[in-house]
């Protein structure tokens, strides 16, 4: 699950319980206690919150930052930055914001 060949935190997305992500980077702050896992979504397709049909990318939200239950007894905060779609079939070309199944947008 881990180990630390640098002196940094290797961690995989599986044992965190996050699905359809893949691990960016891993920070650490011995002196805040917090570990920051970034993570990004390895999906495919954005799909339409309206229709339901695969969107075209449409640049990214708001990082978001959620907090996680805690890792070798520190903080553990996950960040990622949701993927927007827009939807070429409903009027108006309405956008999406990715929402994974682990967090609520
Ligand atoms: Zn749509």
């Amino acid at each position: 699950m881990f180990g630390t060949p640098s002196g940094s935190l290797h961690i995989t997305a599986e044992p965190l319980g996050l699905s359809e992500v893949k691990v960016l980077d891993v920070r650490t702050n011995l002196s805040a206690r917090e570990i920051t896992i970034t993570v990004e979504s390895t999906r495919k397709y954005i799909l339409c919150r309206q229709c339901g049909e695969p969107t075209k990318t449409h640049g990214l939200g708001r990082k978001l930052r959620l907090r996680h239950l805690p890792m070798f007894g520190k903080e553990t905060i996950i960040e990622i930055i949701p993927r927007r779609g827009r939807c070429e079939h409903c009027d108006g070309g309405s956008t999406t914001t990715e929402i994974l199944d682990w967090y609520e947008g």
